[in-house]
């Protein structure tokens, strides 16, 4: 057959389906997106979307929407304030309901610094790690605030979650919030929706992208992810890279499981030799991830942090 034929068929089967597999990464353009589909609202069930937002260096930032009759609720924000507007915007277009609830999946920035848009009356749902970890980044955008730029605004929710569960009742749709252990921040918040099973994991999930420790708790964050596997669930929403149709997120996540267990052992080998972490950064061979998103900048950042868990300097629980 001519070249042009095939990739014509080809281009027909996929576009119908019949050639259903994604390719298995976090970059868009190998998946024959265009940065200009970003943002895009997934619809996830009833009344729960996902919403795919692009940030640098372009995988996706992910939050969850739920609809209810009381109200809508987000799980985790975008990066900035013109980030998190749109998403506000996007929500209006679906609903005129009031965003009354924000649970903070990750305190990390790319996920809370558009948070100052949020209507000034928002309940936030917070673990108590990650409202003090918000309460010390707003006091350090306080202290670097320069003459004549704008501030840097670190919302701080006034009160934490008492507890490792709340269920919030956002109007025909009960919403359960976990604490599933420490994971990507100390703080991790994952969303439970018993009615669709589907578990939205904030970055305790990263699809295809290099395990990110800068604040990790690198053995508990697989504890985690089994207790997440072990939920009733049908679908898992990451908090980067692209959201799966059910089969493949349960997949996918299993590989991220299997990422953070070989990362792990490769440092704890490096790390028997008696090799510095410097040394162990260079000789480290990590296999498929170092293809993963971001792995360069991040393979250092995780060598440091497993370093520091094997010689017992990470924060006690
Ligand atoms: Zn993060």
């Amino acid at each position: 057959m001519h070249k042009h034929v095939i990739r014509a068929l080809f281009a027909l089967l996929v576009a119908s389906g019949t050639l259903a597999a994604q390719p298995r990464t976090a970059d868009p353009v190998k998946r024959g997106l265009q940065l200009t589909d970003f943002p895009r609202v997934v619809k996830l069930a009833t009344d729960v979307y996902g919403y795919e937002e692009i940030r640098q260096p372009g995988f996706t930032t992910v939050s969850m929407i739920v609809v209810g009759k009381n109200g809508v609720l987000i799980a985790d924000g975008q990066g900035n304030t013109a980030a998190t507007q749109t998403m506000l915007d996007k929500i209006r277009a679906i609903t005129p309901l009031p965003v009354k609830w924000y649970v903070v999946g990750s305190d990390h920035g790319d996920h809370t610094a558009g948070n100052a848009v949020l209507p000034k009356d928002i309940t936030y749902v917070v673990h108590a790690a990650s409202r003090a970890q918000l309460v010390r980044d707003s006091a350090a955008a306080a202290a670097t605030g320069r003459a004549g730029a704008a501030p840097r605004v670190v919302i701080v929710p006034p009160v934490a979650m008492s507890g490792d569960e709340q269920t919030i009742d956002v109007g025909g749709i009960g919403v359960s919030v976990r604490f599933l252990g420490r994971a990507h921040t100390g703080g991790d918040l994952s969303v439970y929706i018993p009615r669709d099973k589907i578990l939205f994991m904030s970055e305790a999930y990263l699809n295809r992208v290099f395990p990110a420790m800068r604040s990790a708790f690198p053995s508990e964050w697989i504890a985690t992810v089994d207790r997440a596997l072990a939920l009733d669930v049908r679908r898992f929403i990451p908090g980067h890279g692209f959201i799966e149709e059910s089969a493949a997120s349960r997949e996918e996540l299993v590989a991220f499981r299997k990422a953070l267990v070989d990362v792990i052992a490769e440092v704890k080998r490096l790390h028997a030799l008696g090799l510095s972490a410097d040394d162990a950064i260079k000789q480290a061979s990590w296999g498929p991830y170092k293809d993963w998103f971001i792995a360069d900048q991040q393979a250092p950042v995780a060598v440091r942090k497993i370093y520091d868990e094997i010689d017992g300097k990470l924060p006690p629980r």
